[in-house]
């Protein structure tokens, strides 16, 4: 699921190719995705005639700054992704949403399990917030500080994190404390920070503080910079991320810690698979109690035997049948991770190219968009 680096990436993508078009019409077939109005008519009748400001990001959330003081966000959820395509250009039954623009541009949401939502809010003409009248208050009220903000210091973190009791892992999860963070970025940044997933708050030194709050930020840029982690369905609307090539524990049970060598376990806490060293990341004894459940939930195969062993690779020392599990589980991921890849070049290339003619299957997937002439054309990576 995009988290804040990958939300970031698609919106700034889309910042370059559509602020200053307007709004002609809105067409689509699942009203469910509608979060804001009852009906797509209504929905499509408050967003004809808009124009596109300023493309921007709260949370996972992509704000589009609309004319009229109003907000356009999309919530990509699980498997949301947007594309700006020609109009007529070749669609598939994944696209529910498609906006009209007045340059001969759509832009078109595209969301295989329809867990994605987007809504049409007025926006406080002094403040820009974000405004859900019927709730009467700001949309984001609910969530927490943008950790990358410069308001956000170690500080203001300490403050907060003082105040919540807990396990690092649901903490950091928990978008009222910190807006953005999701499991792939929690993950990380706890290996990073050498914190174990099921620390308490309460046990952290000072430099603990200080360490999360440097290796969350710290993640969280280079995934910006890298254009996210393109794992699954995600892509941005320039093309896929490659950060999912420097992350070291999420979805790496098995593989060797790049720090010691010891192979990353995976548990389950709150229902979040969760992936960590558990040499590099001890959990100290006072905060074992009422952590037996979800440990369990990754534990190594029974049988005495040594605590680990070399994986494939050089110096291979042969398997344990739980480690041929593990291996068999890894080269299952890739595979998945390959597929998902091959969708996602599927998707883009039905979306932007021509249709293939003789069975023959597309020459260049990332077939270039038109942009209108008052906004240039992005570099391709
Ligand atoms: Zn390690």
């Amino acid at each position: 699921m995009p988290e804040l680096p990958e939300v970031e990436t698609v919106a700034r993508d889309l910042r370059r190719l559509v602020v200053g078009a307007t709004i002609l019409g809105a067409a689509g077939d699942w009203p469910r995705a509608i979060a804001s109005h009852a009906s797509m008519a209504a929905f499509a009748d408050g967003l004809v005639g808009r124009r596109i400001e300023a493309v921007g990001r709260r949370a996972k959330l992509v704000v589009v700054d609309l004319s009229g003081d109003a907000a356009l966000t999309i919530h990509l959820k699980m498997t949301g992704q947007l594309f700006v395509v020609p109009a007529g250009a070749p669609s598939d039954r994944h696209v529910h949403l498609a906006l009209a623009l007045d340059d001969g541009r759509e832009l078109r949401f595209r969301d295989i399990r329809k867990f994605g939502r987007v809504g049409l809010w007025p926006r406080d003409p002094l403040s820009g917030a974000v405004l859900d009248a019927e709730a009467g208050g700001e949309l984001f009220a609910g969530h927490g500080p943008e950790p990358l903000e410069e308001a956000f210091t170690l500080r203001a973190f300490r403050e907060r994190l003082r105040r919540r009791r807990g396990r690092l892992k649901p903490l950091l999860l928990d978008q009222a404390f910190i807006a953005g963070i999701g499991n792939i970025y929690a993950d990380e940044a706890l290996w990073r920070a050498r914190l174990h997933p099921l620390r308490r708050v309460a046990s952290l030194r000072p430099s603990d503080e200080a360490s999360l709050y440097r290796e969350f930020r710290a993640v969280l840029a280079e995934a910006i910079e890298r254009r996210g982690s393109s794992i699954d369905d995600y892509t941005a609307p320039d093309g896929d991320g490659a950060m999912q090539e420097r992350l070291v524990v999420y979805q790496r049970a098995g593989a060797p810690c790049v720090r010691c060598g010891r192979p990353i376990r995976r548990i389950v806490v709150g229902q979040r698979a969760t992936h960590f060293c558990s040499w590099c990341q001890r959990l100290p004894a006072a905060d074992r109690a009422g952590a037996a459940a979800p440990l369990a939930t990754g534990r190594p195969p029974r049988g005495r035997g040594r605590r680990w062993v070399e994986l494939p690779g050089d110096g291979v020392l042969g398997r344990t049948p739980g480690e041929s599990a593990r291996a068999e589980a890894q080269a299952r991921t890739q595979r998945t991770r390959t597929a998902a890849a091959t969708r996602r070049a599927a998707a883009r290339a039905g979306l932007e190219a021509p249709v293939p003619t003789h069975a023959e299957a597309p020459t260049d997937a990332e077939a270039p968009v038109t942009a209108p002439a008052s906004v240039p054309a992005p570099e391709r990576r």
